[in-house]
């Protein structure tokens, strides 16, 4: 197993385990924002570089897509990888000065403040990591939303900037967006959720006794295909919310009228 040595202590990683997972092996905290153990990495915010010892000179590499094939020496706490960091974060701060989220890790980072000049509209508080698109495309199976435009233009968006077709409102994006740009807005009178600022609208299964939504109903039908279940069952389960059904299951316990050979599911 190759060693690696951060800020001079070792330790020893799998062949092909990033820089990031030594580091966590070794209990140092290197910060991240575009990377998530659940997708392909492209080490595209840059906020976790670090330098990697190449004997007479020192290179910044990324830390959570450099993978250790053999022993190498690295350095977090040196001044060029704080440094280089540091400049990533105002950067990133200019470019999404209203997320808290990243305000927090500016803070834990040593960052008050950009330099550079912000921009407010909500569009342009995209880092453009890319996480969101990598998840729509390698868990969801969708290629809802991509990137779009050019230099200062640059965002990600659906395609032509129109309401996508391939969007299943699930929420993913909104989920590992890291600056919090990306919400789920549901529209409980239209009964409709929305992908903002995607602007992907698709119709909410909601609870038939509360109302209250469950999931949009294209997930629903995924999860459909998805699930270990008969359809019909399944179909019943998702008639309500988890506070009604848990309600139902309690009143239909205590009259007993529970199929224990079904596990404890209420059948009519
Ligand atoms: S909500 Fe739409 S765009 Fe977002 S991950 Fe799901 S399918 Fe993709």
């Amino acid at each position: 197993m190759p060693t690696v040595i951060i800020d001079g202590q070792k330790v020893e990683v799998e062949r092909d385990a990033t820089v990031l997972d030594a580091a966590k092996k070794a209990g140092v905290w290197i910060p991240t924002l575009c990377y998530h153990p659940a997708v392909s990495i492209s080490g595209s915010c840059r906020v976790c570089m670090v330098e990697l010892d190449r004997g007479d000179w020192r290179q910044l590499i990324t830390a959570c897509n450099y993978p250790v094939r053999r022993d190498i020496v690295v350095y977090i706490s040196s001044d060029r990888a704080e440094r280089a960091r540091r400049g990533v974060m105002e950067l990133l701060l200019a470019r999404s000065p209203e997320s808290p989220e990243l305000k927090e890790l500016a803070e834990r980072m040593g960052v008050k403040s950009t330099p550079y000049p912000t921009v407010t509209e909500s569009q342009r508080s995209c880092i453009l990591c890319g996480l969101c698109i990598a998840v729509c495309e390698d868990i969801i199976g969708k290629a809802a939303i991509g990137y779009a435009g050019r230099g200062v233009d640059r965002t990600v968006a659906s395609p032509f900037r129109q309401p996508s077709e391939d969007c299943i409102g699930c929420g993913a994006c909104a989920a590992v967006c890291p600056v919090g740009t990306i919400k789920v807005r549901v529209h409980e009178e239209q009964e409709e959720v929305e992908i903002s600022p995607f602007k992907s609208r698709g119709k909410l299964l909601v609870c038939e006794q509360c109302r209250a939504p469950i999931v949009s109903t294209q997930v629903g039908e995924q999860a459909l295909g998805k699930v270990e279940m008969n359809r019909e069952e399944f179909r019943e389960l998702m008639r309500l919310c988890p506070k009604c059904r848990r309600s139902k299951t309690a009143a239909r316990l205590e009259a007993g009228n529970i199929d224990k050979q079904r596990g404890g599911r209420v059948v009519s």
